[in-house]
């Protein structure tokens, strides 16, 4: 059954600053996910902390918006068949150590903090984060 989805994907500031923007760009393309709309942003801390925002209660929670907010992001809309599943499966776990071969985040991934990008987890929320940073 066909189903057309978005998602919304980031390039982190560890992948922007090792110049990785069109490598993974490339692997979505390959890989059938059409990049709707793309730009590359810095956002502040408190917007990274709005947008991390169901981690707020985690140990992490605080490095994790400094990260976020060091340095340039890529953020696209992905679409495609079962997109927001399809790019969960390209990104490969969340420390590049459990990650499976040939995901990005087993080629390119740093530590578990800096693992190189971020991809929605659900439709739901798939929705939320591309109003987030794309307002029409
Ligand atoms: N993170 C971290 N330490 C942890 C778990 C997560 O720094 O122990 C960071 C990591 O950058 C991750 C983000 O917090 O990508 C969001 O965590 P989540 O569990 O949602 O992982 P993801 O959905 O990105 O795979
Ligand atoms: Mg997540």
């Amino acid at each position: 059954m066909s189903n057309i989805e978005q998602t919304l994907s980031i390039i982190k500031p560890d992948a922007v600053e090792r110049n990785l923007i069109e490598n993974i760009k490339s692997i979505f393309v390959k890989n059938n996910l059409t990049i709707k709309e793309d730009k590359k942003i810095q956002i502040t801390k408190e917007e990274a902390a709005e947008f991390y925002k169901v981690h707020q209660s985690k140990p992490f929670y605080d490095d994790l918006c400094t990260y976020l907010s060091s340095g340039p992001i890529v953020v696209m809309i992905l679409e495609g068949q079962n997109a927001v599943a399809h790019n969960r499966k390209l990104m490969g776990a969340t420390d590049p150590k459990n990650a499976e071969e040939n995901t990005i985040r087993k080629l390119y991934g740093i530590s578990i903090d800096k693992n190189s990008v971020h991809g929605s987890d659900s439709a739901d929320n798939a929705k939320k984060e591309i109003s987030f940073f794309f307002k029409n």
